[in-house]
């Protein structure tokens, strides 16, 4: 037998099992809908239901938004987070009654104009308020629509959000198109969910993809990681001919901000004058920060004084004798060095 199709199974699912009491599905008027959509980006019904209710009880029209001073509308939204949405909301009101004497547009291109309103909420406004036919792509419809028709590729890419965009065009149905677009969202909430998709309870089952891979989670695909860049140092462990090691301390800021370290240079810096003094590699290992890779090469170089002008008599630079204190905090990799070259820290 020939599967249903998809917009009707979609339907008689919402008829018996979709949201039906939200607060801004009763009177959805564009205004109480758009409030919602923005309010929803982020965060979960049920955390927007409070905050919701009193939204509307303080702003019950976009007139009233638009008059409101933005630091009550902002205290409304205290907690929420994102409070970019919360300015962006209070703009886009002030526009809605100075340029359209305080009706939402009725067309995609009119809602897009709009500040903090992009295609899928446009489409989520417009048919949800006013039945008009507009197809809606929010993270929720992404995940079923990729699961359904196993899409891999990460929706940030242009080329699978255009994919994803054609999909939803393709099954979104003109008449009932409100209904189909909650349900949308709904199955993606409640059913086909980011780590555990409920399949045996799904309306989509029967011709899902993903399903029949056998594991529908792998889709939509992830961001693909970025490998991270690799940086090379050379760190130089002075010693004089006390056996002492001389330690310099960082600058405040940037990587290992004020602790103790050995004085580096750079391969660039490895001039033949400064190199004709170094011995050979020590030690080489990797340090993985949170953003790149460092490389760190251990030269040993010997210094004839133990305490010559201009080296290790400031107070950022000191002789540092291992029978003795470290002068202060190193980072991991150089107690490393110490740790390797001198026998245990004190
Ligand atoms: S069958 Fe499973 S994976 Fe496919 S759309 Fe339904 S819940 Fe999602």
């Amino acid at each position: 037998m020939p599967v249903s199709r998809f917009d009707q199974r979609v339907l008689n699912w919402f008829d018996e099992f979709g949201r039906k009491h939200l607060p801004w599905q009763q009177n959805p008027t564009a205004y109480r809908v758009w409030v919602s959509e923005i309010m929803l980006q982020q965060t979960q019904v049920t955390t927007v239901i409070p905050y919701y209710e009193r939204f509307m009880a303080s702003f019950p029209s976009v007139q009233a938004l638009a008059d409101a001073p933005i630091d009550a509308v902002l205290a409304h939204w205290s907690g929420l987070g994102y409070y970019a949405r919360a300015r962006n909301l209070h703009k886009c009101a002030v526009m809605v009654v100075q340029e359209h004497g305080g009706e939402f547009p009725k067309d995609l291109e009119g809602m897009q104009a709009l500040p903090g309103i992009g295609r899928s909420t446009a489409g989520a406004i417009l048919s949800l308020s006013q039945g008009i036919a507009q197809p809606i792509l929010d993270g929720n419809v992404k995940r079923v629509l990729a699961r359904h028709q196993a899409v891999a590729g990460w929706p940030g890419q242009a080329s699978v959000l255009n994919e994803l965009w054609a999909l939803s065009e393709d099954v979104t149905p003109n008449e009932r198109c409100g209904p189909f677009n909650q349900a949308m969202m709904d199955l993606g909430a409640t059913l086909c969910t980011r780590s555990k998709p409920q399949c045996e309870r799904c309306p989509l089952a029967e011709d899902c993809k993903g399903l029949a891979t056998g594991d529908p989670t792998q889709f939509p695909g992830k961001k693909p990681r970025k490998d991270k860049p690799v940086k090379s140092t050379i760190m130089l462990l002075v010693k004089n001919d006390a056996g002492e090691t001389l330690l310099q301390r960082r600058p405040p800021t940037g990587i290992w901000g004020g602790l103790w370290s050995l004085p580096e240079a750079d391969e660039g810096a490895a001039s033949e004058h400064l190199s004709k003094h170094w011995g050979a590699s020590l030690m080489r290992f990797r340090h993985t920060f949170s953003h790149y890779h460092l490389d760190i090469d251990v030269r040993e170089v010997h210094h004839a004084h133990s305490s010559p002008a201009g080296i290790g008599e400031t107070s950022d630079c000191v002789w540092w004798d291992n029978e003795q204190e470290l002068p202060g905090g190193v980072a991991a990799p150089v107690a490393k060095i110490l740790t390797a070259t001198s026998g245990d820290l004190l």
